[in-house]
């Protein structure tokens, strides 16, 4: 579904991703690991079009991400158009929750699907609620997201992310700036997300067990490459590359 193919990103002269390579199945739930600045999040952000490519082209199901066909078939970099399309197909949840303060729990989740699904009022506020149901917080229909806790506000950004019913959800270091006794709950949940649903999910993650729990496959990045991926039995417990040795004893 999500294919990376000779991925360059620059910031300057830093060299962020260099030439990366990888391919995500669809329904696959694939974990990316390494040490801090070795790339992930850069990688999630190229997906949502947050940020553009240096070189190269992500392709996400047989159509090109990152660019747009020209009729004779060469490829150019993609307009503001394609963008708001491709990003109709992907979520993303992000380590600082992101909801917008002035609106409600229930309107942070319809804004995008009435916004840009064009989805009725009413249709959207059904599945909000369906979906404030499945998170735990159907209470909290019409709080304001400053009256939430942290564990709380993180599973209205998942609402909202799966509001927009994605192909693919990306999830960025999403329980890292939560205290630590809500982690527990927000991670039962997106467990249970990945068991029941057949989403895509690529997730940047240090908390290994929840990785073990949730992934098909583990992608461990080191200076903006792929060195090393398998199972999670495979890569936790029998790695291959001293780097990835090294960089679990550390973390584990
Ligand atoms: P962490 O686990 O700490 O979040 P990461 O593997 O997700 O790390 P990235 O956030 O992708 O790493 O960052 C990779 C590198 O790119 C870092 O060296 C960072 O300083 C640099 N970088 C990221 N965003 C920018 C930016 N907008 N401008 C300049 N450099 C950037």
């Amino acid at each position: 579904l999500v294919r990376f193919d000779h991925v360059v990103k620059r910031y300057g002269d830093h060299t962020v991703l260099d030439s990366l390579d990888f391919e995500v199945r669809r329904g696959r739930h694939v974990t990316l690991i390494g040490p801090s600045g070795s790339g992930k999040t850069t990688i999630l952000r190229l997906l949502m079009t947050l940020e553009r490519v240096s070189d190269g082209v992500i392709w996400v199901d047989g159509e090109p991400l990152t660019h747009q066909r020209t009729p004779d078939g060469t490829l150019r970099p993609a307009g503001e158009k394609h963008l708001r399309e491709i990003r109709k197909r992907i979520g993303m949840v992000f380590q600082q929750f992101n909801l917008f303060p002035h609106m409600s729990v229930l309107q942070n989740i319809i804004e995008a699907p009435v916004n840009v699904l064009g989805l009725s009022r009413d249709e959207a506020e059904q599945r909000a609620r369906e979906l404030l149901d499945l998170v735990g917080l159907s209470d909290k229909t019409h709080a304001h997201p400053t009256r939430l806790s942290g564990g709380q506000q993180q599973r209205v950004a998942i609402a909202r992310a799966l509001a927009m019913r994605p192909e693919i959800l990306l999830l960025d270091e999403v329980t890292s700036a939560l205290d630590p006794e809500l982690v527990a709950g927000v991670l039962d949940l997106l467990r249970d997300i990945a068991r029941s649903t057949d989403i895509t999910l690529l997730c940047v993650t240090h908390e290994m067990g929840f990785a073990r729990d949730i992934s098909d496959e583990v992608l461990m990045f080191n200076e903006g490459r792929v060195i090393e991926k398998g199972s999670p039995e495979q890569l936790f417990t029998a790695p291959e590359q001293d780097r990835t040795r090294e960089f679990l004893s550390a973390i584990l």
